[in-house]
């Protein structure tokens, strides 16, 4: 049975526009979360298998704010004040609305490969309705950078 990485979708997608704006070595974060060892796993199997969790998936497991099978945190709404302040909530609201774009639900298994061929295929050219809250220059920066992750992932990995 293969390593299967249980992963918000939105969450893999960060990790993906990360790469896109040139990262390519993950730091352990102050939070003690698994952002690092999940983006070098995606970085080195394409063919891992992704499990898309919509609650506490494996990169929240080991971090601070992981209380009671929920995040604790709290999200900086100073540039989004429609947002609701709950990181939980605002983070399952961003994962809902990806799911509907891409057709793609809690607990369904798709690899890093054919995740990213989804989101190339189904994301469309105007990610900004799902990040309504946030302003439209931000999210076509993050677009951008989400491209050219794309571009790693499924063009050529040895390019930046
Ligand atoms: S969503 Fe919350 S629990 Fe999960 S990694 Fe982020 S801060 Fe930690």
């Amino acid at each position: 049975m293969p390593d299967i990485i249980r992963v918000k979708p939105h969450h893999f997608i960060d990790i993906v526009t990360a790469i896109g704006q040139g990262q390519r070595r993950f730091e352990p974060h102050p939070y003690g979360h698994a952002v690092h060892t999940v983006a070098h796993k995606v970085m080195a199997d394409l063919d891992a298998v992704l499990q898309l969790e919509l609650g506490i998936d494996d990169i929240c497991e080991p971090c601070v704010h992981h209380v009671n099978d929920e995040c604790d945190d709290e999200i900086d709404t100073s540039f989004r004040p429609e947002a609701p302040s709950s990181k939980m909530a605002w983070n399952l609201l961003i994962d809902k609305r990806w799911c509907k774009r891409l057709g793609l639900k809690q607990a369904d298994r798709v690899s890093v490969v054919e995740f990213c061929r989804i989101l190339r295929a189904q994301m469309g050219s105007d990610i900004s309705a799902i990040y309504r809250e946030i302003p439209r220059e931000m999210t076509v920066e993050r677009q951008q950078a989400l491209e050219r992750g794309l571009a790693y992932f499924l063009d050529d990995p040895t390019e930046p």
